[in-house]
């Protein structure tokens, strides 16, 4: 049997070409043949009938008249009809009256009577009565031969197949040309996927020449290849790394110092060489051994319970060196799942340093704890003294400042007098000793006074006084103070509104500092104006003071609020001071007055110091300092 499934794909559509132009061509000249038969017949059929009628009209008289002679004479005229066989005249009893041949049988018609044409035996039968004025007076029987209609037939059959088989050989040749126009390119493309998984080229493509269907093909084709080209890069790329991975893996394994042990119900499925280091067995001796029976005996149950915890666990415990000495180890287990099994992974790591490290760490804690002790003992001695020293130190500083104050303000006063001329003219020389003198007392009674108040704020000695006060009275008294020292530099005093505020603080102290906000305003300034306002919130009052001044650099204001911090200026020795009036007016900010302060500065651009304190002093929190 031919397998069609072995044809080619040209062969195959010629062949279903082929196919179908023989069903169709089948199918067509069947019909047109039965159908031109069909035709035939009935014009031969419509021709007899038409004969025997006639016929019949004519043997009319010749049965009137029972005149055989003439009834053979008229069935006679039938011989001009080529395809007439023999015509029987019957008279009213169905008995033969004439016939056109002489035959021995002449055949008996049980349809007498009757109008009947039919085809019978290759022949028409067409009998037909003989009426006349609708009285039947017999029958005509005609036989017609239908041989001349099959030759016609037969002629027609063979000139359907000659065409047939003419139009199956032209149709062949289309098929063949359309098949091969068809699957050429599919031949290509087969052609070039062969290749493909023959060479297992991924860089392969077909050339896409068309824009149909298996144009579409190609392109689809050849992203197909492109993406599996794609595809096969990241595969090999991803197995690669994969590779390098496991590679990387199994050397970290191999390398680890720790002991690793893969272990499943009790046995041991795998360990790395970091046993033979800790337990002294190769990885061997211990594979297909319990794990447990490398645990000291007399701790094995112990262990055995805490590795049954399926979660992470970590614990200390001692293994027996193949040496049969014991060795502390920390162990890690932990179980994964690997295809479904539980698998322990278990770390071992020698923990024989770090006991030793604990147990000297131990010693040296004791050690320490021993020294601690003794120093606490020294330091809690030294502490008694410092408070005694700290007392002293008080008493000292009150004293000292009684004894030093009394004869500052004498050589102060009396140098003053003198100056202003009550003892007579000094003379040049004397007056400018005298007031040099005058100056250094002067300087000398503001740094004493300094120190004395930065120490009773250190040791809490100082009185917070605490008063109620309108601000603008201590503004103005404040201002009273220092117009002097402006009107000398011709520099201008400018206060910005505020509203009426009643204060309950220590006045003298607030005094102080913005005194000396002022004071330096002035002496850090060679002309123009200091600015005072003031912002009252419903808790705290800030008090700014903006001079036009020399102003402080960046990095020189974080040292300003320092003890004896002063700026390197070309006004430093004439302004004269100490570089304790910003520490002092920080000290008494934070610690008495309870607020802050602070300044924004720019070299060459004047400088804005500001104190905020609250409104009403905490005495709770003030009792607590003093
Ligand atoms: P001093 O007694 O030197 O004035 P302060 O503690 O009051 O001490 O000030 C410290 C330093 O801060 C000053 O020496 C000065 O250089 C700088 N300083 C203070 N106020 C101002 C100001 N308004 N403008 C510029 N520099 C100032």
């Amino acid at each position: 049997m031919i397998k069609i499934n072995r044809f080619s794909l040209t062969h195959k559509i010629t062949l279903v070409i082929l196919v179908v132009t023989t069903a169709v061509m089948g199918l067509g000249f069947n019909f047109v043949m039965y159908k031109d038969a069909d035709a035939l017949h009935q014009n031969m059929l419509e021709n007899a009938v038409t004969t025997a009628i006639t016929v019949a009209g004519y043997a009319v008289s010749d049965l009137v008249f029972n005149d055989k002679q003439a009834g053979r004479d008229t069935l006679s005229g039938l011989e001009s009809v080529p395809s007439t066989l023999n015509a029987f005249l019957y008279d009213e009893q169905g008995i033969l009256f004439a016939s056109l041949h002489e035959v021995e049988l002449p055949p008996v018609i049980k349809e007498m009577g009757k109008d009947i044409a039919r085809y019978q035996d290759n022949q028409l039968h067409v009998i037909k009565p003989v009426q006349h004025q609708g009285r039947e007076l017999g029958s005509i029987y005609i036989q017609f031969s239908t041989q001349q209609l099959d030759k016609q037939m037969q002629q027609y059959r063979m000139f359907l197949v000659f065409t047939a088989i003419g139009l199956l050989f032209i149709s062949y040749l289309l098929a063949n040309f359309l098949s091969r126009l068809v699957s050429k390119p599919i031949l290509n493309l087969s052609q070039v996927a062969n290749e493909f998984s023959r060479d297992i080229n991924y860089k392969i493509r077909v050339n896409n020449k068309t824009k149909d269907e298996v144009g579409d093909l190609y392109d689809a084709f050849n992203d197909m290849l492109a993406r599996i080209q794609q595809d096969n890069i990241k595969r090999e790329n991803s197995e690669q790394a994969l590779a390098e991975s496991k590679d990387r893996l199994k050397q970290f394994f191999q390398a680890a110092y720790e002991g690793i042990f893969f272990h499943e119900q009790g046995k041991i499925l795998d360990v790395n060489p970091g046993i033979t280091t800790i337990a002294g067995y190769s990885p061997v001796e211990v594979i297909g051994h319990n794990l447990l029976e490398f645990i000291e005996p007399s701790i094995r149950q112990q262990v055995a319970e805490t590795m049954k915890d399926k979660l992470n666990t970590t614990f200390e415990t001692q293994i027996t060196h193949k040496n049969g000495h014991t060795v502390p180890v920390e162990v890690r287990a932990r179980t994964v799942e690997v295809d479904s099994h539980d698998i322990r992974v278990v770390g071992i790591v020698d923990i024989t340093e770090r006991i030793e490290a604990q147990k000297k760490l131990q010693q040296a804690y004791d050690v320490l704890e021993e020294k601690v002790e003794e120093r606490t003992a020294d330091l809690q001695a030294a502490n008694i003294k410092l408070k005694e020293l700290d007392q002293l130190k008080s008493m000292f500083i009150a004293s000292i400042s009684h004894e030093l104050r009394t004869p500052l303000n004498s050589i102060i006063g009396f140098s003053s007098m003198m100056m202003r001329g009550i003892y007579g003219d000094l003379g040049e020389k004397y007056s400018d000793y005298i007031s040099r003198i005058n100056n250094s007392g002067i300087h000398l009674l503001s740094l004493i006074t300094d120190i004395i108040d930065i120490s009773k704020i250190e040791s809490g000695r100082i009185d917070v006084e605490i008063s109620e006060f309108d601000v603008g009275n201590l503004i103005s008294e404040a201002l009273e103070s220092i117009r002097k020292q402006a009107e000398d530099k011709n520099m201008n005093l400018h206060i910005n509104a505020f509203p009426e505020t009643i204060l309950h603080t220590d006045r003298r102290r607030l005094l102080q500092c913005m005194l000396n906000f002022l004071s330096n305003a002035i002496k850090y300034s060679e002309q123009g104006t200091i600015t005072l306002t003031l912002k009252v919130s419903k808790d705290e009052i800030t008090f700014y003071v903006e001079d036009t001044g020399i102003g402080i650099s960046e990095e020189d204001i974080p040292r300003l609020f320092e003890a004896f911090e002063r700026i390197d200026t070309h006004l430093q020795v004439k302004a004269g001071g100490t570089g304790l009036g910003l520490y002092l007016t920080k000290k008494i900010t934070t610690e008495l007055l309870q607020g802050e302060v602070g300044v924004k500065s720019k070299t060459g651009e004047g400088s804005e110091f500001w104190i905020r304190i609250p409104k009403n002093l905490n005495t709770q929190k003030e009792k607590t300092n003093i």
